[in-house]
């Protein structure tokens, strides 16, 4: 094991240290507050992206587990749905504050199970963070509506109550920010949540879910079970589950959205996406190419943000050669690796799929001005790593163009005008995000206005939206109608109540009996 890697492994009690058996470690279930061995007789290999080693060894739940788990979030519910809101804001402040003194482990556990650079790791955790923070103000968040008079005597109220056990199935490249989307916001309206966790690296989860009940947490709020397809299929079938929150790839979130739907759930789906850059000419070029770099190719290309595809229009075309040998600089190397820019793919599946999409978009007469296939990174031989590449003159048509490639690889095209670039936008089945870079304020309009994308940054160039606000991806990289945190995350957690009452003083004259609905 590495040695920072080795030293959170031992650290925490999620896993048990290797040090004392041949065995890698095992990752435990979380059931009613405790780090449960698994009786799984089925594992998954834990590796370590830049070596591929194996670090540690994720169960796939058996089905008992998995209904203990539930049947333990259905009993803490019936207490938990009942304490003040003032008391569950009281655990988010503790929450909020032992995130923040734990950012750096949680981090180098990230870049340890996931690849990514340590202070990226840290930078996404952050914004995980920022969630929790926005949960305390949960006291503004789910306040409901009054009005009074309606009818003599006759007030009307409608307010948010939770909805009962809830789930949450999360992907590998945000380890800790997406199940922070997740179990806080349902938790903090009342709810109890299943996490299930990315299977390639759930250790950040177990380290959230563990300082969530060293925050106050009560047991069962939430439970962790682990596994891939038949954990999900668990989820989406079981009764007691009212709602489920995914993020990742299309094939799963149209399968939980659909199987979810269908059984009775409310399902919430953040999916894939193909996010497009256009540089225009009057951008400012060192600005506007730096940030290109940077959303490209950061995380190693595996951000659902990141800016995959580059839209050059008119001479700034002519910029592409100061692109290029800017990306050509970015250092490959270990996350944890001081001087690393991007670390590896997650998985060796992962970066076959990446270079088989870039053989491809060759094939189709792409040209690779940027060829990161075969870079060699001293000391980490066996890692899953892939140099930014860039594949210029991409055209709708192409393969690596329709595919979601979810690596270092940029995909680039040039055309004429603005027009030319938002059609090619909105011609694209994805909504995620976009970006613009231009000095100019009424192309930025027009842009903004025109382009059918749920979250667009101008000059920002990865524009998720704090937390004050919600994630909006639209078209098909979202199914559902109630986004992720936010006040629309505190909506997609609860449901309205509504109370008609009337109190009349006790000399008003008696009602007639009505048959009729009162004009
Ligand atoms: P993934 O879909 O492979 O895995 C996500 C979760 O679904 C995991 O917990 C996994 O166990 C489960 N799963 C995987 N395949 C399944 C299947 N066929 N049936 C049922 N369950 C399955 O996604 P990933 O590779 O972990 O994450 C990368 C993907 O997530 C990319 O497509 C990326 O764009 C997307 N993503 C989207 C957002 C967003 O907000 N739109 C954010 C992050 C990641």
């Amino acid at each position: 094991l590495h040695t920072v890697g080795a030293k959170n492994l031992a650290a925490s009690t999620w896993l048990r240290c290797a040090s004392s058996s041949s065995k890698p470690p095992t990752i435990k279930n979380w059931i009613n507050g405790r780090a449960v061995e698994s009786k799984a007789k089925d594992w998954i290999e834990l590796t370590n992206p830049a070596t591929n080693e194996v670090i540690g060894l994720v169960p796939k739940s058996t089905q008992a587990e998995m209904n203990e788990a539930v049947e333990s979030c259905k009993q803490a519910f019936r207490t938990w749905s009942k304490t003040t809101i003032l008391q569950r804001q009281q655990i988010m402040f503790r929450y909020q504050d032992l995130i923040k003194k734990n950012m750096r482990r949680i981090a180098e556990n990230i870049s340890l199970e996931q690849g990514k650079t340590v202070a990226d790791a840290e930078g996404s955790t952050l914004r995980g963070l920022q969630v929790v923070e926005s949960c305390c103000s949960v006291t503004f968040l789910q306040t409901g509506d009054t009005m009074h008079s309606v009818a003599k005597d006759m007030d009307i109220h409608s307010y948010r109550v939770p909805l009962g056990v809830t789930a949450g199935i999360a992907p590998f490249n945000f380890p800790a920010m997406i199940p922070l989307w997740m179990f806080p916001v349902a938790a903090v309206c009342g709810n109890t949540m299943l996490m299930k966790p990315s299977e390639q690296d759930p250790g950040a989860c177990m380290m959230l879910v563990e300082l969530a009940k060293e925050a106050g947490l009560p047991d069962g709020v939430v439970n962790c079970i682990h596994g891939q397809h038949e954990a999900v299929t668990f989820i989406c079938d079981h009764p007691d589950i009212r709602a489920i929150s995914f993020v990742g790839s299309d094939t799963a979130g149209n399968y939980i959205y659909e199987r979810g739907s269908k059984n009775g759930k409310r399902v919430q789906c953040n999916m894939g996406a193909k996010n497009h850059g256009v540089i225009m000419p009057d951008a400012n070029k060192e600005q506007a190419l730096n940030q290109l770099v940077g959303a490209a190719f950061g995380a190693a290309g595996q951000r659902c943000m990141a800016l995959s595809t580059a839209i050059f229009v008119g001479k700034a075309r002519e910029w592409i050669p100061e692109f290029v040998e800017k990306a050509k600089k970015l250092r490959v190397s270990a996350g944890h690796e001081p001087t690393a820019d991007l670390g590896p793919l997650i998985s060796k599946k992962a970066k076959e799929r990446v270079l088989d999409l870039v053989e491809s978009g060759v094939n189709e007469g792409a040209k690779l001005i940027l060829d990161g296939r075969n870079v060699k990174v001293p000391g980490y031989e066996n890692g899953n790593f892939v140099g930014p590449t860039i594949l210029h003159e991409v055209t709708p048509k192409m393969k690596c163009y329709k595919e979601e490639i979810f690596g270092p690889v940029l995909v680039s095209m040039s055309v004429d005008t603005l027009d030319d670039a938002i059609k090619v936008i909105n011609e694209n089945p994805y909504g995620n995000g976009t970006a613009i870079f231009t000095t100019n304020g009424a192309t930025a309009r027009k842009f903004t206005q025109e382009i059918d994308v749920g979250q667009i940054g101008v000059n920002v160039p990865i524009p998720v939206p704090l937390p004050m606000f919600s994630f909006t991806g639209s078209r098909g990289s979202f199914r559902g109608d109630t986004n992720f945190y936010g006040r629309n995350g505190m909506n997609f957690y609860t449901q309205l109540k509504t109370v008609t009452s009337q109190w009349r003083q006790e000399d008003a004259t008696p009602m007639d009996v009505q048959m009729a609905m009162p004009t």
